[in-house]
Formats: C-alpha cells, sequence, structure tokens
C-alpha cells in the first residue's frame, strides 16, 4: 500500500449483485387477482403489463415494488456516507473498518466541474460555478489538509497507537467503501430524496457529492427495471 495521497474528484458506484426485474412487480402484484397463476400471467401482455406498473407508481401501491433485490459496492467520501445513511428503511450496509484495517490515503477534491459557490436562502439556494482563483484555493487548501492529517495518522501508528485512536485526525473527505444492498421502492425513496431533477413533483436540494452516487444507481436500476423506471419518472419521481 503506497503512503502517497491519492486525490480524486468522482465516486465509484458498481452493481456487485441483483435479483430485479420488472416481472418480479407484475408477479408481486399479479398474486391479488390470479394468486398462483400470477407466474404464468406475468408475459402475456406487454402493454398490460406497462400499465399495470404505472397505476402501481401513480396510486403509490408500494409493496409489489419490494420483491427485488440489488447489491451495490460504493467508494465514496465519508461526508456521502454519513448522509446515505441516514436511509434506515429497506436499506442494509457494510461498511469498511476503520478499526481492522489501515485506511488508505483516498481523498475527495471537487473537480473543475463542481459548483462552488452557494446563493440565496437555505432550502431555495442555488450553487454557482466558482471563480479559477476559488478552485485552486479549494484544491490546495484540500490537498494540504489531506497529507497533513494523513502524516499524522500515520506518525501515531507507527508508534504504536491503535487504529481506532489515530483515525480521529481523518477528515470527511477521505474515501471509504460499502456494500449497500436495497429494493426499488427504497432505491426510489433515496433517488426522490439525493437527485434534482426538473421532472420532480417535489423538488429536493441534495449536495452534489450523494446525487452523484445516485445518479449512477439509477443509471444501472433503469437497465435492469427499464418500465418501472419509466413509471417513477413519468408519475413525478415519487417513490410508491
Ligand atoms: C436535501 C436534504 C437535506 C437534509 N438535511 C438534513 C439536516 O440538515 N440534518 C439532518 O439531520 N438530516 C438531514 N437530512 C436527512 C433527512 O432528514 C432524512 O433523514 C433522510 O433524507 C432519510 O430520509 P427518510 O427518513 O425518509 O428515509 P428512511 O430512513 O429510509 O425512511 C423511509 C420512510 O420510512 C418512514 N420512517 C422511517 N423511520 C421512521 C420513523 N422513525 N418514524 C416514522 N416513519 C419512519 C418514513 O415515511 C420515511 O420517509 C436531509 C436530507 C435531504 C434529502
Amino acid at each position: 500500500m503506497s503512503d502517497e495521497p491519492r486525490f480524486l474528484n468522482d465516486v465509484t458506484v458498481e452493481l456487485v449483485k441483483h435479483s430485479a426485474s420488472d416481472t418480479d412487480v407484475l408477479w408481486a402484484a399479479r398474486v391479488s387477482t390470479a394468486g398462483e397463476q400470477s407466474l404464468e400471467e406475468v408475459n402475456k401482455d406487454p402493454e398490460r403489463s406497462k400499465g399495470l406498473i404505472n397505476y402501481l407508481m401513480r396510486d403509490r401501491h408500494g409493496s409489489p415494488f419490494e420483491h427485488n433485490s440489488m447489491t451495490f459496492f460504493v467508494s465514496a467520501p465519508i461526508l456521502v456516507f454519513r448522509e446515505f445513511m441516514r436511509h434506515r428503511v429497506g436499506w442494509s450496509y457494510n461498511e469498511e473498518s476503520g478499526r481492522y484495517r489501515e485506511l488508505e490515503p483516498v481523498f475527495y477534491v471537487p473537480g473543475e466541474q463542481r459548483k462552488l459557490v452557494q446563493e440565496g436562502k437555505p432550502g431555495r439556494y442555488v450553487f454557482v460555478d466558482g471563480t479559477p482563483e476559488q478552485h485552486k484555493l479549494v484544491t490546495e487548501a484540500m490537498e494540504g489538509a489531506y497529507r497533513q492529517s494523513y502524516a499524522a495518522y500515520q506518525e501515531m501508528l507507527e508508534a504504536g497507537v491503535a487504529r481506532e485512536v489515530a483515525r480521529a485526525v481523518l477528515p470527511v473527505g477521505l474515501f471509504s467503501t460499502m456494500y449497500a444492498t436495497c429494493n426499488a421502492r427504497s432505491l426510489m425513496h433515496f433517488l426522490s430524496l439525493r437527485t434534482k431533477n426538473e421532472q420532480a413533483k417535489v423538488p429536493s436540494f441534495p449536495q452534489r457529492e450523494i446525487e452523484m452516487v445516485a445518479e449512477k444507481m439509477e443509471a444501472a436500476w433503469a437497465e435492469l427495471m427499464p418500465l418501472t423506471h419509466a413509471a417513477f419518472v413519468a408519475n413525478g419521481r415519487v417513490a410508491p
């Protein structure tokens, strides 16, 4: 492992395991009417299937969207994880441990596209581009602070201090990793809050870095469950 800090301006999201398709929604919903025959009903009429998913989404019949599973590997700064783990329902998490392993020097520094300046009131504010000088300042200030804190961490480890104690000097810009498992319903709830989208009936104003994770999750989910994703968007990005 190299002790030389690495600076990243993006997050990683990989769909590592899944059992999720539009038909999972259909058979769960059709058990109401077709009982044990519902599995055979699933592929009979694609237009009807699309209509049923849209109806369930529109009228917020949520439970048929829970019979599926997606596990994502996420690598992102700790500040993202703090927000992510507020999502308690329909999510399972396992995160790397700073007690059991030495944490790697990988840190977040915003890229040039990241808007830096906040304008307006809380709840109504917008973010606008930073100047080149502001970007330079952010990069230099963050990289300097990261180097310093990681050097202090290493110094303590070398002196025999336990990892769980020494890690206190590391900042929330440090990257962490986790597996996060959800179903389509809990993912939709997460996406409704953690993406900013003009099609949303209820606008949200998420921190850009968790939105970067959310956008990658949404893209992977849309491929697995295109009808469900289309119905989510068509109904104003409200979780059923
Ligand atoms: C833009 C934004 C800004 C935020 N700012 C802050 C902040 O400044 N400070 C802060 O602390 N948090 C903040 N949060 C976090 C926010 O308050 C929620 O904790 C987070 O979005 C998770 O949402 P949730 O509770 O709906 O999700 P989940 O925990 O996944 O719950 C899903 C749903 O289950 C139901 N539910 C879950 N638990 C309970 C319960 N105990 N009682 C009743 N119903 C329950 C609710 O219907 C809930 O919507 C912010 C979130 C966003 C999106």
